[in-house]
């Protein structure tokens, strides 16, 4: 590992961690504790600061009006953004661009005016349409929704299930078989969908633990699209959705440590204050052992996901990193937060604090974009298949 911050990075850090501190977390006080968004006007008027900083679309090419900021610095800011009540799955609100939909910049002139540029302005909502209710682990085999050509245009047939935000979207990218190619990836093709596109229906809200948003199960019956719905090349959708989902695993994992650093502060600042049996809770080795152990996960884990990102942007094969990344991430982030929930007792639980959506809603991280056992196969099969590099020789 050669990672060092650099002084650029350093000062996006604390621009973003001083904007995080000022502008978000007051503004929480006065949310309902669940909530995921801000009314129209409030964040306008955040974007425009974001802007103001040129750090509005951070994650987007330079030639698409974005930061293009490298998947390093992305990942130091990830871990800042997500410090808030609502900052896991919804970082400062969208106040520094909206999820913007990667695949998009593969698409033609005219997708690109009608599709991308409004998410960048954030004038449009998406949905990713990948998980099916045969299973969500190995979609490339899952797969069963199908696309027939009928002339020049497509008739998309089936079921998605487990879509976020498909019920407030204006159009999703669907993944859908359409080749004879076996039941394997290389016969699935990505589809620009317009949410109001006839035959295609929000068959219901999914309720999880996660506050907020929730994702949907949709059905698709002769919904027809043209030719130009068509994203990328036809046959190769997978592996566009799997390509992108890769490497948005180690912004994905940054954003699980941010809570939980957010989290062990907050575990260390009460464990100073509030006393029990005549001493200081800190005092206590039980306590302190409890707080070296998540210093220590955290450590770890924060220097894995930045390795992961340090190889994706010097060009060097990631995927494996990646992997141990987002389980080590997920996994030490729901335990540091559990350790914090202990430490402040009952005030743990409470929804005065986020310690209690936090919990529940990293549960979901061990699962999502890939859950933990999928990862570990990842792995499994670059050690055991001769791809096996020790450390030295990275
Ligand atoms: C809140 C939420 C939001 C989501 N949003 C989206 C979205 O926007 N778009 C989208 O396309 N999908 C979305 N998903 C779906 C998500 O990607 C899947 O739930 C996930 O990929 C797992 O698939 P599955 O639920 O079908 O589990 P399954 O594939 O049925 O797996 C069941 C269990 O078996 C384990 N398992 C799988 N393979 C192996 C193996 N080889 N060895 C051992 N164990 C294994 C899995 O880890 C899992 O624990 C979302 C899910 C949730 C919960």
């Amino acid at each position: 590992m050669g990672f060092a911050v650099t002084e650029t990075q350093r000062t996006l850090v604390e621009n973003v961690r001083r904007f995080v501190r000022t502008e978000i977390i007051p503004l929480e006080h006065e949310l309902d504790p669940d909530e995921s968004e801000l009314s129209a006007p409030v964040l306008a008027g955040l974007v425009a600061k974001t802007k103001q900083m040129g750090l509005y679309n951070l994650d987007v090419p330079e030639e698409l009006g974005g930061v293009g900021a490298d998947t390093v610095t992305r990942t130091l800011l990830a871990m800042e953004m997500s410090q808030h009540r609502a900052g896991l799955y919804s970082p400062c609100y969208g106040a520094f661009g909206q999820p913007d939909m990667a695949q998009l910049y593969e698409a033609t002139d005219e997708q690109k005016e009608r599709y991308l540029f409004p998410i960048l302005r954030g004038e449009k909502r998406s949905f990713f349409a990948l998980t099916e209710p045969a299973g969500g682990s190995d979609p490339a085999r899952a797969i069963e929704t199908r696309a027939k050509r009928d002339g020049s245009d497509w008739i998309i047939n089936g079921n998605k299930t487990f879509i976020s935000g498909a019920d407030t979207a204006d159009f999703g990218l669907v993944f859908a078989r359409t080749g004879d190619q076996g039941s394997g990836r290389d016969g699935i093709t990505c589809f620009i969908v317009d949410a109001d596109t006839p035959g295609l229906t929000v068959r219901r809200v999914i309720h999880t633990l996660r506050s907020g948003h929730y994702p949907t199960e949709l059905v698709f019956e002769d919904v027809r699209v043209p030719a130009e719905a068509v994203l990328g090349e036809i046959g190769q959708g997978f592996s566009m959705a799997t390509e992108r989902l890769t490497k948005n695993r180690i912004p994905y994992s940054a954003g699980c440590l941010g809570v939980a650093m957010m989290a062990h502060r907050m575990a260390v600042e009460y464990a100073g204050t509030r006393s029990v049996f005549g001493s200081k809770l800190a005092e206590h080795e039980g306590i302190q052992w409890m707080l070296v152990d998540s210093e220590i996960e955290l450590r770890s884990a924060a220097a894995l996901t930045l390795d992961a990102a340090e190889r994706a942007d010097s060009g060097r094969p990631f995927r494996t990193e990646v992997a141990i990344a987002k389980i080590v991430a997920t996994e030490t982030a729901g335990r540091v937060v559990d350790r914090a929930i202990q430490i402040h007792g009952g005030y743990g639980v409470t929804k005065d604090l986020p310690l209690e959506r936090w919990y529940r809603e990293l549960r979901i991280r061990r699962i999502g974009e890939g859950s933990t056992e999928t990862q570990k196969m990842i792995v499994s099969r670059d050690m055991l298949k001769g791809r096996y590099t020790s450390w030295i020789d990275r």
